[in-house]
C-alpha cells in the first residue's frame, strides 16, 4: 500500500501519523486535503467510532483509509472522559476548557492514575470484511498542574513518573516512540507487512 487517507482533521494527530508513516514509504493524504466532511462519532466504544470514521472516508475517497479513535481514561472516574475526551467540557471542543475541567474534577483526589488509549482501524476498501485493528495504551497520572509546550490536548497534565516529565515536555521523537498511537501504529504496521 503506497497511499492512504487519514480519517482525522486533528492537526496534532495528523503530524504524528505522517511522521510515523513516512519512513515506510506510505503517502498519507488527509481528509481535509480531499474535502471530505467529518463523520459522526455516535458510539460508546472507541473501536466502533474508529470503524465508522474509516468506512466513511474510504467510501468518500475510494482509497484505503486509516482512522483512529483515542482519548484519556482516568481510573478514579471509571474510565471517563474516554470516548468523550475531545468534548469533555462540552461544545465547542476546547483543550483549554477540557484540561481545566479535569483538573477541577480531580481536585483533592489521591488516585490520579490514567492512561491514553488509541485504537487504529484500517479498511482497504469500504466493504473490507477484515479491517486491520490495532490498540495501544500509555499509562501515567494526571498531574496537579500543567507544564510543557509540546503535544496537544491533555499532554501538559499527563505525568510520566518513570521519565519525570509531562508528555508535553517530550520531544516529537520521544512521543513518537512512546505514545498510545505509536504503540498501536507499530502493531498495525506489523499486521500490514504480514497481510
Ligand atoms: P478523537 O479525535 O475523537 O480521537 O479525540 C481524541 C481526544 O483525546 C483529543 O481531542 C484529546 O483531547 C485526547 N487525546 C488523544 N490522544 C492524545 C494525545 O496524544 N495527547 C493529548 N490528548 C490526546
Amino acid at each position: 500500500m503506497k497511499k492512504l487517507v487519514i480519517a482525522s482533521n486533528n492537526q496534532g494527530k495528523l503530524r504524528e501519523f505522517q511522521r510515523m508513516l513516512a519512513p515506510l514509504g506510505i503517502e498519507a493524504l488527509t481528509q481535509s486535503q480531499l474535502g471530505i466532511p467529518e463523520a459522526e462519532e455516535p458510539h460508546c466504544t472507541f473501536v466502533e467510532n474508529a470503524l465508522a470514521k474509516a468506512r466513511h472516508v474510504s467510501r468518500e475517497s475510494g482509497l484505503p483509509a486509516l482512522a483512529d479513535d483515542s482519548g484519556i481514561c482516568v481510573d478514579a472516574l471509571g474510565g471517563a472522559p474516554g470516548v468523550l475526551s475531545a468534548r469533555y467540557a462540552g461544545e465547542p471542543k476546547s483543550d483549554r476548557r477540557n484540561n481545566d475541567k479535569l483538573l477541577q474534577t480531580l481536585q483533592g483526589a489521591s488516585d490520579r492514575r490514567a492512561h491514553y488509549y488509541c485504537v487504529l482501524v484500517l479498511v482497504r476498501h469500504v466493504d473490507d470484511p477484515q479491517p486491520i485493528i490495532a490498540e495501544g495504551e500509555w499509562h501515567g497520572e494526571i498531574a496537579q498542574e500543567e507544564r510543557g509546550e509540546g503535544g496537544f490536548g491533555y499532554d501538559p497534565m499527563f505525568w510520566l513518573p518513570e521519565l519525570g516529565k509531562m508528555s508535553a515536555e517530550l520531544s516529537h521523537d520521544e512521543k513518537a516512540q512512546l505514545s498510545h498511537r505509536a504503540k498501536a501504529l507499530k502493531i498495525l504496521l506489523q499486521r500490514l507487512r504480514t497481510a
